[in-house]
């Protein structure tokens, strides 16, 4: 083969397309129910936004970016994440969303990390994402995790574990730094090249390494909890108690931290085990200062990314793709010139009348006619040969049930099931 898609990227066919689409209108949805309109950002912005919103020590920006430079010789980056190009996009259209107190916005596309392929972890890869912008409220936290769990229950994924934990704020993250650094110190020389360059630069990292050698040395590292400064932890409590009021079940995970810099406070992750290594599906949290960080006012915010190809392993994995699949209603095969004729006025006064239809175009061949209706998992082949035509009548094939009739006229065949 000459030409195939770049490494880390995928096609995605027909078959997974369609329940791809069900999906995120299912998704969409739950989403509009609780308030969150669309936004649409570009697929390209300038590299220095991702490099102040998402931090320059992490992975993203320091390995992963696509950046180029454009024929102006600005540098850009196709978008690794989400997060970043919306408060981009609030802050530029301010006048817009200013006057309420909380704007709560949506965004479905894709993303572009250079990492290393493999299941699961994509080059190019799908994210439906929300930020609600504009509360510090814990009932925000908690009512955003809840949703992002409902999604997941109302498409079926019964199992799905919800993570969560405080990476705290400005006044206590140093606290937490120094904590994890002092216990880091004695493991230091077990850890990867990446962790050690993080020591200093942003240890708080160092516990979202991927190296299974790396994780086997963090499992005896302090609870962080305790250095959570008082309104910290008090929003924590608050963010806990509102997830018992809406009997979510979820687990805090004291060595949660994501991969990007921006968050504050809450950080929560939904993972299934049906996914092996990459277990994520969903991760975000609540960034309180990046919004001032990108040029703004200190606005709170609370966000989270479904990542769709791995929703759609799930899915897959469950089963659950299978009941979601594209029909055609009808195949209509036209024998001779004539056939062929009547074949193509009677899928156009279907298709006109909203049932799907498709025609067959060998004139010659009802065997290959009910082949591809076979193929096409049509539920009723119609066929249109000389006696038909004679007759004015169609022959009707039930696909599933094996069953033969005829019909009269087209209002009899368009009436089939209606
Ligand atoms: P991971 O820990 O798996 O690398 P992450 O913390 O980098 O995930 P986020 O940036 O929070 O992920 O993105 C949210 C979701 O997007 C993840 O939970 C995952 O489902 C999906 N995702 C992230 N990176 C990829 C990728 N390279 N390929 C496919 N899906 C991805
Ligand atoms: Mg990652």
């Amino acid at each position: 083969m000459k030409y195939t898609s770049p490494r880390g990227t995928r096609d995605i066919l027909p078959e997974e397309s369609f329940v791809w689409r069900q999906t995120v209108n299912k998704i969409i949805n739950i989403l509009e129910n609780y308030n969150f309109s669309e936004i649409q950002t570009p697929i390209f912005e300038s590299a220095d936004l991702f490099q102040r919103a998402v931090g320059d020590t992490t992975d993203i920006v320091e390995k992963e970016m696509y950046i180029f430079k454009d024929k102006g010789e600005r540098m850009m980056a196709l978008r690794p994440e989400g997060t970043a190009s919306v408060v981009r996009a609030y802050l530029q259209n301010y006048t817009h969303f200013q006057k309420k107190k909380v704007t709560k916005l949506f965004y479905n596309g894709p993303m572009f990390r250079y990492e290393r392929p493999q299941t699961g972890r994509y080059r190019q890869f799908h994210q439906i994402g929300v930020e609600a912008i504009g509360s510090s409220s814990p009932f925000l936290d908690a009512e955003t995790m809840v949703m992002g769990t409902q999604i997941f229950q109302e498409l079926g994924l019964k199992d799905v574990n919800i993570a969560i934990h405080s990476v705290g704020c400005d006044v206590c993250r140093p606290v937490i730094k120094e904590k994890i650094k002092s216990y880091v110190e004695s493991i230091l020389p077990n850890l990867c090249e990446d962790c050690v360059s993080r020591y200093e630069r942003n240890p708080l990292r160092i516990l979202d390494c991927k190296n299974p050698n790396c994780q086997t040395f963090f499992a005896g590292m302090p609870d962080m909890n305790s250095a959570l400064c008082k309104e910290c932890n008090d929003h924590f409590l608050g963010v806990i108690n509102h997830l018992e009021e809406s009997e979510i079940k979820y687990n805090v995970d004291s060595h949660l931290v994501r991969g990007l810099d921006y968050y504050t406070k809450t950080v929560f992750e939904i993972r299934s085990d049906l996914l092996g290594a990459q277990n994520a599906i969903c991760g975000g949290g609540r960034y309180d200062n990046l919004i001032a960080e990108l040029g703004g006012r200190k606005t709170p915010a609370f966000g989270f990314a479904i990542g769709i190809d791995r929703l759609y392993m799930v899915l897959n994995e469950l089963g659950l793709t299978k009941e979601i699949q594209k029909q055609t209603k009808f195949l209509i095969i036209g024998l001779g010139v004539k056939g062929q004729e009547i074949a193509f006025k009677t899928v156009l006064i279907l298709r006109k009348r909203s049932i799907s239809a498709e025609m067959f175009y060998k004139d010659n061949s009802i065997n290959d006619g009910l082949k591809e209706a076979l193929l096409l998992k049509v539920q009723y082949a119609v066929i249109i040969g000389e006696d038909e035509i004679d007759a004015q009548s169609y022959t009707v094939k039930n696909l599933k049930e094996k069953k033969q009739f005829t019909v009269n006229s087209l209002e009899e065949l368009i009436s089939i099931d209606n």
